[in-house]
């Protein structure tokens, strides 16, 4: 017999919210709202097309965007992919490089890699051992060639939050636009496109307790982009398919509470995450990887001396918790992330990235680091026998 292990790995995804998958239901059978919003010839199409303006408004709210500048995608990584690949094309002419950094997601690294194939440069910054980005380190890889720089708000695996204030300013100042990866930030830390000097901006509704498959692109009034999917010119010809009415109200319910429970949200976490913190630090040989700069409270990568994480993972087999990203938890390779802030190989091998969220509770939290504790008594004592 067994039950689920307690899931701690909201930064792999966050279950939907029951108030979404409600709205989401609503959109899908014949007594709903399932019609193609593209068909301008009858009533169902037009009230389909309503249910998706009203997910582009509710999504622009949350970011203080206009539902104009929003294009709807797969998830944050077609938006990473079209942000990057499609501005870098529509300005080949201007320049050719590209400045991003070490730790970014892979859709990101991926899609840079893709561009070097087809003949443009990119500089990979590194970041502090506090998994942030140093203004001057961008500063100074600023080329003459450099039309963009994409980096990230909040790392995956640390929780790391980047001044995208300071960053975009050094872009901007350059002349070159500013893209940022927001998966992890959406409802967590203020993103407000009237004040930041952000140009594009990824976000996914499955980090933020809507569904998987949906996510979009902020794309600033009057930035350039050349399309990666052709087909119908929807979404003003940026990405054309056929839009998911369902998905798109549930990411627009997921964004509407986000925006609305913010701050309920993030004192929850906060508390969750300071007990968390206090309980790992009471713990003999523990220790927490990309510390010291500004952090969402929800995302904690700890490591553990004198175990690997492997090991770790199977003594936790109650817990639902993460080495690294989920894309790379197959493999045996050190989280590229947690090498890149200078993690040695080895300390990085015995690290665990924890993450919780809206529905943890505090007895969750005492229960995770009661496993915790069982598990390092464990693997120490047979270590040592
Ligand atoms: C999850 C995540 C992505 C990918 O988002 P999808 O919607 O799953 O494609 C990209 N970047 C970051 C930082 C993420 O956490």
């Amino acid at each position: 017999m067994s039950t689920m292990p307690l899931y701690l790995d909201y930064a792999a995804t966050t279950p939907v919210d029951p108030r979404v998958a409600e709205v989401m239901a609503r959109h899908l059978t014949l007594e709903g709202t399932f019609a193609n919003p593209a068909s301008r010839s009858h009533m169902s199409g037009w009230l389909a097309e309503q249910a998706v303006e009203t997910g582009r408004r509710q999504v622009s709210d949350l970011i203080g965007a206009d539902p104009r500048e929003i294009v709807w995608t797969s998830g944050a990584t077609e938006a990473d992919n079209l942000a990057l690949i499609g501005y870098m094309r529509a300005h080949r002419a201007r320049g050719r490089h590209l400045i991003t950094s070490s730790i970014e997601h892979k859709a990101v690294l991926d899609s840079a890699t893709a561009l070097e194939q087809e003949g443009f440069e990119v500089t990979y910054l590194a970041p502090r051992a506090n998994g942030t980005i140093s203004p001057e380190a961008l500063q100074e890889a600023l080329r003459p060639e450099t039309v963009l720089v994409s980096l990230m708000a909040v790392n995956n695996e640390l929780g790391s939050i980047n001044d995208l204030q300071a960053l975009g300013a050094i872009a901007a100042a350059h002349g070159a636009a500013f893209h940022v990866d927001a998966a992890q930030a959406a409802g967590r830390i203020a993103l407000d496109m009237g004040t930041l000097p952000i140009d594009m901006l990824s976000l996914s509704a499955h980090k933020a307790y809507g569904p998987k498959g949906i996510g979009a692109l902020y794309v600033r009034r009057g930035t350039r982009i050349e399309a990666l999917i052709h087909g119908g010119g929807h979404e003003r010809g940026m990405r054309s398919g056929t839009l998911p009415t369902h998905q798109i109200a549930g990411m627009g319910q997921a964004f509407s509470l986000a925006l609305e429970e913010q701050v309920s949200d993030n004192a929850h976490l906060e508390q969750l995450g300071q007990r968390f913190r206090d309980g790992i630090q009471r713990l003999e040989g523990t220790w927490i990887n990309g510390d010291g700069g500004a952090q969402v409270p929800n995302i904690i990568n700890v490591g553990f001396e004198g175990v690997d994480g492997e090991g770790m993972i199977m003594a936790l087999r109650g817990l639902a918790v993460s080495t690294g990203s989920a894309c790379n938890s197959a493999s045996v390779d050190p989280s590229y992330v947690l090498t890149g802030i200078g993690v040695p190989r080895e300390k990085a091998l015995a690290s665990i990235r924890f993450s919780f969220g809206r529905f943890s509770q505090v007895e969750e939290i005492d229960q995770a680091l009661e496993s915790i504790s069982n598990a390092l008594e464990g693997l120490r004592t047979r270590q040592s026998a």
